[in-house]
């Protein structure tokens, strides 16, 4: 389908965009920091304890040296469909791996209090069909989706041969056998013919770089490694032992959005430390109508999930199934994410379009805090200036309305660019102490700090050659999967193919496509799967052909991990058409091309 045509020029008579344009480069420059991502720190050494797992206990077993078919690194929801299609294709010997104690990747480790998936449940829970399952709401609790994730195994059998609490250290490709050696951290030697990766992009928590960290004597602990030993209750709040307690939650992004409410109805006192504002819009969630679940026909998720990415991708589409907040603000989404542009106009005319509708909706949100928000101190507080992708939208019906609360005290740091410091027992800012019982990080994830990409994850191909150094002028895959000299490897993941706020239905359609090759190759005897040079340089000078400039976008920016603490991020990564031409161009792949990677050739 065509891109978004003609659209229409919107009023801007209530718009002053020079003074807003100001606006956002005043708030922007006084949260630059010079350290940039280098002023957080690691949940690793000393701080290793905020990532240990507190939901399963460990348990002792021997080494493995066995053989299977195929090893997927990573049991979220991308191992999981990969699983899934594998299982689907006949593959019996299949060995999912994880170093969470059970499956569920990010829903594993995120339990906190009031924790929600922002997409639509309806079109985020993969497999919602084979696995016969209708979600109870519209956007979906934590619990509810991480009980999807076990359903997923269950239903195709990937608990078999799964080892949890186990993290791959060394990927080693053995020409003798046409094998990987796999290395974990449990002392395990395994071999598997076909290796697929699938760890995640946001799984590290990040701590704050904040002085004096250390010297707190308090309880403290990470969003994602929520302590309910501490705080009583469960992901439906009810926090009792935080009835007597001072709470400080840092920071006020999407997961500060969703844990605010919980905190300020149950702590003594709730200090809620925000750096930068996120937008806030209205969230709208609602049970699924019983009526409604049973009207629905064989196929439905699958024409849903399409219909919603290709709105938010910017196709032309007939209609919008979902209607929620990240479909009507489709045309903003391409600052940040892969898509489809409005060609009907001028590169010039599309931004000066962009920039009035990206004003009409900022003001909108900003106007939402006035309603909300009592004091109007603290409401001005509340306001982001920044254009709307800047960070992560967030949605929340609750979050706001918890800052009219009178156990509720919001603290502004922007000018001391986040918390000054730390002393044993408060937290503070400029020279201001707070003094609490409990501090509760909300300070989000290391970015792309997993797997092969990272180098924590070495991965050695023919000739020992090791893949990040072969690497080392850009990476080098055909769609983002497999490289030349890395046989038998597939990766999942964000890494140059096309993205969108749907992740999960990006990891099906990447699952699919690894199951179909892998499918072709035992069917037709492959030794191995391995794209030539060529193909991967060809599809390395397509993305950077084809890719949308977003740098002047991301350097008017707030910092944020969006845009590398305000450094920018590199472009060249994924494929700016988009998601809905991306798996076009994998379906007419798979028809005409497949037989270019397997060798023997079939
Ligand atoms: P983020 O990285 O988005 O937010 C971290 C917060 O910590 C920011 O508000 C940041 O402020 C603040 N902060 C960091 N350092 C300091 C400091 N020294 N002093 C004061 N404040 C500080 O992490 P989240 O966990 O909120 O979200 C991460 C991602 O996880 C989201 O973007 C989203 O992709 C995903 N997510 C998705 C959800 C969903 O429903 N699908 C729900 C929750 C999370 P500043 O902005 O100024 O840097």
């Amino acid at each position: 389908m065509p891109p978004v045509p003609d659209t229409p020029v919107p009023d801007t008579s209530e718009i002053d965009l020079d003074a807003l344009r100001a606006r956002y480069a005043r708030e922007r420059d006084r949260r630059i920091r010079p350290d940039g991502a280098l002023q957080y720190r690691s949940a690793a050494g000393e701080f290793g304890y905020y990532a240990k797992d507190p939901y399963t206990p460990r348990t002792e077993r021997e080494p493995l040296t066995d053989t299977v078919e195929v090893l997927v690194i990573g049991g979220g929801f991308g191992g999981l469909v990969t699983g899934a299609r594998l299982r689907q294709a006949g593959v019996d010997s299949i060995r999912m791996t994880d170093e969470a104690g059970d499956f569920g990747g990010t829903w594993y480790w995120n339990r906190y209090p009031g924790i929600h998936c922002d997409i639509e449940s309806y079109s985020y829970m993969p497999l919602l069909e084979e696995v016969g399952y209708v979600p109870k709401w519209r956007y979906a609790p934590g619990e509810e989706i991480r009980r999807h994730a076990v359903a997923i195994a269950e239903t195709f059998g990937l608990y078999r041969d799964a080892l949890f609490h186990t993290r791959v250290t060394g990927l080693n490709w053995d020409e003798q056998t046409d094998t990987w050696v796999v290395e974990t951290d449990r002392g395990d030697r395994m071999r598997a013919r076909f290796v697929i990766t699938s760890s995640g992009t946001l799984t590290q928590p990040k701590l704050p770089g904040i002085p004096g960290i250390e010297t707190f004597r308090g309880h403290t602990f990470h969003t994602s490694r929520w302590d309910y030993g501490y705080t009583g209750g469960d992901q439906d709040g009810g926090l009792t032992g935080l009835a007597d307690k001072r709470v400080a939650v840092v920071g006020t992004g999407a997961t500060g959005v969703q844990v605010v409410p919980h905190l300020a109805r149950d702590a003594e006192h709730l200090y809620v430390f925000q750096r930068t504002p996120s937008t806030v819009d209205v969230r709208d969630n609602r049970p699924t109508d019983p009526e409604w679940a049973a009207s629905l026909r064989p196929g439905w998720q699958r024409e849903r999930m399409e219909n919603f990415l290709a709105v938010v991708s910017g196709e032309q589409v007939e209609t919008d199934l979902t209607q929620d907040g990240w479909t009507s603000t489709a045309r903003l989404q391409r600052k940040m994410i892969s898509g489809a542009l409005d060609t009907s106009v001028s590169a010039e005319e599309r931004e000066r379009i962009d920039e009035i509708i990206d004003a009409q909706k900022m003001n909108q949100i900003r106007a939402r805090v006035d309603e909300v928000v009592d004091d109007p101190e603290t409401a001005e507080l509340l306001k982001p200036w920044y254009r709307y992708m800047c960070k992560r939208p967030c949605f929340s019906d609750h979050y706001l309305q918890a800052f009219n609360r009178p156990d509720v005290t919001l603290v502004d740091t922007a000018d001391h660019g986040g918390i000054t410091r730390m002393t044993e027992d408060a937290v503070v800012v400029g020279e201001t102490e707070y003094p609490v019982d409990c501090v509760v990080f909300a300070t989000g994830f290391e970015v792309g700090v997993s797997g092969v990409l990272s180098g924590t994850l070495p991965v050695r191909g023919r000739g020992g050659q090791d893949l990040l150094a072969s690497w080392s002028s850009g990476p080098r895959t055909l769609h983002g999967f497999y490289s030349n000299g890395f046989p038998n490897l597939f990766h999942l993941g964000a890494l140059q193919n096309a993205n969108s706020v749907n992740f999960t239905h990006i990891l099906l359609e990447q699952a699919e496509h690894i199951a179909a090759v892998v499918a072709e190759a035992r069917k037709t005897g492959a030794r191995v799967v391995e794209p030539s040079r060529e193909a991967t340089e060809a599809w390395a000078r397509t993305v950077r052909e084809t890719a949308h400039d977003n740098s002047a976008f991301q350097a008017e920016c707030t910092p944020g991990y969006y845009n590398l603490e305000g450094a920018g991020l590199p472009g060249g990564f994924s494929y700016s058409p988009g998601p809905v031409a991306f798996h076009r161009l994998l379906a007419r792949w798979r028809a005409e091309s497949m037989h270019e990677v397997l060798e023997p050739r079939p």
